[in-house]
């Protein structure tokens, strides 16, 4: 895509407009016909998504919002950042997203402890693979709470035919370069089939914008998708349902090689993930541990997300430990590695990371 993308950066610094040009509208419509939305408005992150969905809502000091305890920290963040309290919600142990049986749970006994008034569900797509939204939104339902679809990680999944980024009442996305589509530097987007909140979003992401730029009726932010940014997505846009394939081709010749030997991702039936990782889980701490150095020696790189669940995290020590016990979060923060795994990945080298791989778990049944 070098020759599509050099072009595109060389037109918007030429345009001059640099700040929401038309670029940024034209990736905005795009997007919103490729997720099946009403309304895309992009923004500088997939943090500030979430951060502008909570600001839609008035979510604010005061007001539960259920989180799972394993992702990255800026699910959390986001809602600290606008005065509201996170509630951390357990996993389910083999798609890694959140637990609905915990996530009764913990309304539950939110409700009954009377201090935070529940508001919000954030459900995250993790590693790609879409968060079980029936059974979110029948809770949802019941306890008349919103959905926000943290997708920073989920773009391109699929669940019944339904795309990641519309499951939410309101849905976010990140183009953070190492995400499914990327960028070259930091953007993010809403989505939603909500006429109001799409308007206050609007506002919100341009310092509370009202009819004009010069007149504010809100408290808001500086939060915009550069043009440059916007004309690389839509060329890698246009090459995106290719990677997808090609990424999960990938994923599958890993499973093919490795089902045997540790746990592979699962990903239900009627879903597709967008593989923005490939994680497998070992035995325990020390397996995983000696397999990353093992890999870290024949020059394997492979990553532990997420190493701290977010009810232990540094940040979050003064929130009720007994309303946040996430075990099976625990045990994955031990047990979890992600593999090397983009659309480019070459059958050559997946086969010498699984023989990496079974060659360590070879000689850990020799010792056994
Ligand atoms: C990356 C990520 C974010 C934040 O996106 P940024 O664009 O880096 O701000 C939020 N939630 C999850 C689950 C993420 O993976």
């Amino acid at each position: 895509m070098k020759t599509d993308i050099d072009r595109a950066v060389i037109e918007a610094v030429s345009s001059g407009a640099y700040i929401m040009g038309g670029p940024v509208q034209e990736l905005e419509r795009q997007l919103a016909v490729y997720t099946r939305v009403r309304h895309c408005i992009t923004c500088a992150s997939g943090t500030d998504a979430l951060r502008l969905a909570l600001k839609a809502w008035g979510v604010r000091q005061g007001d539960a919002v259920f989180v799972p305890d394993f992702t990255f920290f800026a699910t959390a963040e986001a809602v600290s950042s606008e005065g509201a309290t996170p509630v951390f919600v357990d996993v389910d142990c083999e798609t890694f997203n959140i637990d609905p049986a915990d996530l009764e749970n913990k309304i539950e006994t939110t409700v009954q402890k009377g201090v935070l008034i529940p508001k919000v569900i954030i459900a995250v797509d993790l590693f790609g693979l879409p968060a079980d939204y029936a059974a979110v939104r029948r809770i949802a339902d019941n306890y008349g709470l919103l959905v926000l679809e943290d997708g920073a990680q989920g773009f391109g999944g699929c669940a019944n035919g339904k795309r990641s980024c519309s499951f939410g009442d309101i849905s976010t996305t990140s183009f953070f370069p190492a995400k499914p589509l990327g960028c070259y530097g930091d953007g993010g987007a809403c989505f939603t089939d909500n006429d109001e909140w799409a308007e206050l979003m609007d506002s919100y992401r341009m310092h509370g914008k009202g009819s004009s730029k010069y007149e504010n009726v809100r408290i808001g932010m500086n939060s915009r998708l550069d043009t440059i940014q916007a004309s690389i997505l839509k060329v890698k846009l246009k090459a995106f349902d290719e990677e997808l394939a090609a990424v999960n081709q990938a994923a599958a010749h890993y499973n093919a090689r490795l089902a045997d030997i540790v746990a592979t991702p699962v990903v239900p039936a009627g879903f597709l993930s967008s593989r923005a990782q490939y994680t497998i889980r070992l035995n325990s701490k020390t397996e995983r541990d000696a397999l990353q150095s093992e890999l870290r020696s024949q020059g394997i790189p492979s990553m532990i997300y997420y190493p701290i669940p977010m009810h232990r995290q540094g940040a979050y020590r003064s929130l009720d430990t007994v309303v946040s016990q996430c075990p099976v979060a625990s045990k994955l923060c031990d047990t979890v590695l992600s593999l090397p795994i983009h659309p480019y990945i070459t059958s050559e080298e997946i086969e010498r990371v699984c023989d990496a791989i079974k060659g360590f778990m070879q000689e850990l049944t020799n010792h056994a």
